[in-house]
């Protein structure tokens, strides 16, 4: 038990831990019959966000019709903006599914996200301007690009979307409502660079593409970072609000916007702590599914809890903690190490809590009860999120084998995320989860953008 570290607990102390244990696994356990009414409300969800605007699931058209086949070429610039870093990417497409990328990475400042829009616009044309000069690329040259923006988008072709709002954070003045493409090339032109913009591409849908570059059995695009959502590939007849007639393939890549799922209020089991983390955040009651299974808010909902049980006693002997107190000061990555510590006295837990908390002399049952915390939020997490996937296979009929592209920091770093969700996806589709590939996409927002402004460029994108 998490109270047997040799310390004289008082009896009624650990009732206390043992009560408050228990009822945190009530409210943060996901059963396997919640797995299964969870996925009956998300795919009626999906059929409402293909039949009309304004849905939860917003099932936004991406113009993208077309996986590429492996023989695309060319050099083409990337942008990536939208998760912890901004990059740019020169990418080289040498055919034969080959990619060769450069890459600069700059960080977006808080000042910078929720400042003035021109401001961050201009920041993006100086990085590119400071990376072509390090590619030694010609910036007059007119070179073809394809940018990443890897928020809500009213996509209106393919190379022009209009923000619908922010999320994770960004909150920049004068952008929401107006069209990604053009704010960019306005600040391209005020700093002299002659680039043509030829792709306006969610993250999810590149990572889509750029997987399907290499394994043609990708109908699905993940992403599991900062942020939160998904794409995959539905065949035209299935869209009844698209107005633009078939296309070359019969198919079109849809960006779900899956991170508003839930926003309705209606359906996902939200706790207290997640009501206090989507109250503090700068668009409550927007983005719920995504405020419970994405890496900007995993730590500050572990936060919250800490910070109740030690109002309440239950943890470090209700000594509060300055700086533990400030919200945001708990992010994914420590819970990620506290995953990850398996030795006996949970030595590095306690460096975390020691050393970057300055929380005094915690206990082994401190130590533990935090562990248990980290793994109660994760492990919801991983299981919410496969929700989502079991739901898309099972609607486009891919239940005897797809590959599932996934990129994000939280699935690539966070300890038992994959065997989570593996679990779940066992729980809700049996054998056939056996046949659900999850690959880390790495790097699909470059390449995925650059694929899909190759794509463009033939035409029939
Ligand atoms: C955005 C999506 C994006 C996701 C992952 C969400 O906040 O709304 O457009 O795909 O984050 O980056
Ligand atoms: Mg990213």
């Amino acid at each position: 038990s998490i109270l047997d570290d040799g310390q004289p607990h008082p009896l009624s102390t650990r009732r206390q831990v043992e009560t408050a244990i228990q009822r945190l696994e009530r409210e943060f356990t996901i059963t396997t019959s919640m797995l299964h009414n969870l996925v009956k409300a998300f795919m009626r969800d999906m059929e409402r966000g293909l039949k009309r605007d304004n849905a939860v699931l917003k099932m936004i058209p991406s113009y993208v019709v077309r996986r590429p086949q492996g023989d695309e070429t060319g050099t083409y610039l990337a942008l990536d903006l939208g998760g912890s870093n901004f990059r740019v990417c020169e990418v080289t497409l040498s055919g034969k599914g080959q990619v060769r990328t450069r890459q600069k990475k700059f960080v977006v400042s808080d000042d910078l996200k929720t400042g003035q829009g021109t401001d961050l616009f201009d920041f993006i044309a100086d990085c590119v301007s400071l990376s072509m000069d390090e590619f030694n690329l010609d910036k007059k040259a007119g070179l073809k690009m394809g940018f990443t923006f890897s928020f809500p988008v009213d996509q209106h072709s393919i190379n022009k979307g209009v923000l619908i709002s922010w999320t994770k954070g960004f909150t920049a003045q004068g952008v929401v409502g107006e069209d990604a493409v053009q704010l960019l090339q306005d600040a391209f032109h005020r700093k002299g660079l002659v680039i043509t913009i030829t792709a306006l591409v969610n993250d999810t849908v590149g990572t889509l593409v750029s997987q399907a570059y290499l394994d043609t059995s990708t109908y699905l695009g993940v992403i599991l970072g900062t942020g939160s959502n998904a794409a995959y590939v539905e065949r035209v007849e299935n869209i009844p609000k698209w107005k633009g007639g078939p296309t070359s393939t019969g198919q079109m890549i849809i960006n779900m916007e899956w991170g508003a799922w839930g926003q309705d209020g209606i359906i996902l089991p939200t706790t207290e702590y997640d009501l206090r983390v989507d109250r503090a955040s700068p668009n409550p009651r927007q983005q719920t599914y995504e405020k419970m299974i994405s890496g900007l808010y995993l730590g500050e909902i572990t936060r919250q809890i800490m910070v109740d049980l030690i109002s309440t006693g239950e943890l470090f002997s209700g000594r509060r903690h300055a700086a533990l107190e400030v919200r945001g000061s708990f992010d994914t990555a420590q819970m990620s190490r506290i995953e990850r510590d398996h030795s006996m006295e949970l030595t590095d837990t306690r460096t975390i809590l020691e050393d970057l908390y300055g929380v005094k002399k915690t206990t082994l049952t401190d130590r533990r009860l935090v562990k248990r915390i980290c793994e109660l939020i994760g492990t919801r997490a991983a299981r919410l999120a496969a929700v989502g996937i079991a739901s898309i296979v099972t609607k486009i009929n891919k239940l005897d084998g797809c590959t599932v592209a996934v990129d994000g920091s939280v699935f690539e770093h966070y300890p038992h995320w994959k065997d989570r969700m593996t679990d779940a996806l066992r729980e809700l589709l049996g054998i056939n989860a056996e046949h659900i590939l999850l690959v880390q996409a790495r790097d699909g927002s470059g390449t995925g953008a650059a694929l899909i402004a190759a794509l463009a460029e033939t035409g029939s994108s």
